[in-house]
């Protein structure tokens, strides 16, 4: 079994999720924002390949220009489009990131071993510089601003944590692609600690062998005004509400065996 940050994240958030989601299938309608947001990483390659970027963002999210897709509120093709020209512009303007032999160093495929021959399996964004310091990056494309305070909050990002643990690299960053009224980017930087990274070990050991054994038990969020379940995909299915089953999911049965596939979504 290969197992993803995006499997292990799902099951701790809640294990019944993860067995609709992994075990029977259901997996959710394709987002805008989601689709979007791979579309802009693949002209972010472009940009550091020495190729035309806004032509390459043109070419992948035009693909998408005609495709059913949930687009959030005031959403629509043209404005996620002219958000990302603007942003790959400023972001060339900025010039604080290098990504030396990008061939190499962006979407890297990285494999670690778990007990019982099972695998992990991550892939990181970038490893490059930012602001001449070495580091491991992730993007994001986001339509609200990333919470930085208290001073620290970052070190606990659990996907930061997850791919300094499968690479080794403490020195991790952010840089924060925000699709707002008057588009910015944000350059966070961290470090994650040798003892978070063995805690996470420890996490991820934890999790696997409860999914190894079957445990699917829900954790629902039933306390206001944090309910996670009233932005689950999977909620309809918990309610029996087939009408909310048909709004945000589709089955794939088989769906399992590609699971880390959906690591792109990240
Ligand atoms: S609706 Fe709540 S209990 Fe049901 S799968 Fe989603 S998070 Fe879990």
């Amino acid at each position: 079994m290969i197992y993803s940050y995006t499997q292990i994240a799902q099951y701790l958030r809640c294990p019944r999720s993860y067995r609709f989601r992994y075990l029977d299938g259901w997996i959710e309608r394709d987002k805008a924002n989601m689709i979007f947001g791979r579309c802009f990483e693949q002209a972010l390659a472009a940009y550091f390949r020495g190729q035309d970027c806004t032509a390459a963002l043109h070419r992948e999210w035009g693909s998408y220009r005609d495709a059913a897709l949930d687009y959030s509120k005031g959403g629509c093709w043209d404005k996620l489009l002219h958000q990302g020209v603007h942003l790959l512009h400023m972001f060339a303007q900025h010039d604080r990131v290098r990504i030396p032999h990008p061939q190499k160093n962006l979407q890297l495929k990285i494999l670690r071993a778990l007990p019982n021959g099972n695998e992990f399996v991550a892939y990181v964004d970038a490893i490059g510089e930012i602001d001449g310091q070495r580091c491991l990056i992730d993007w994001k494309t986001t339509t609200s601003r990333y919470s930085e305070e208290p001073d620290g909050l970052l070190s606990l990002d659990p996907q930061l944590i997850c791919y300094s643990w499968i690479t080794g690299i403490s020195d991790v960053a952010l840089v924060v692609f925000a699709r707002k009224r008057f588009p910015e980017i944000r350059y966070l930087k961290t470090c994650i600690t040798a003892d978070q990274r063995e805690q996470f070990d420890r996490l991820v050991g934890s999790a696997v062998s409860q999914i190894e054994a079957a445990q699917f038990p829900p954790h629902s969020g039933i306390r206001f005004p944090m309910n996670g379940c009233t932005i689950c995909p999977h909620l309809g299915l918990c309610l029996g509400s087939q009408p909310l089953v048909d709004s945000k999911l589709i089955r794939r049965p088989g769906a399992s065996d590609l699971d880390w596939l959906n690591e792109f979504e990240e």
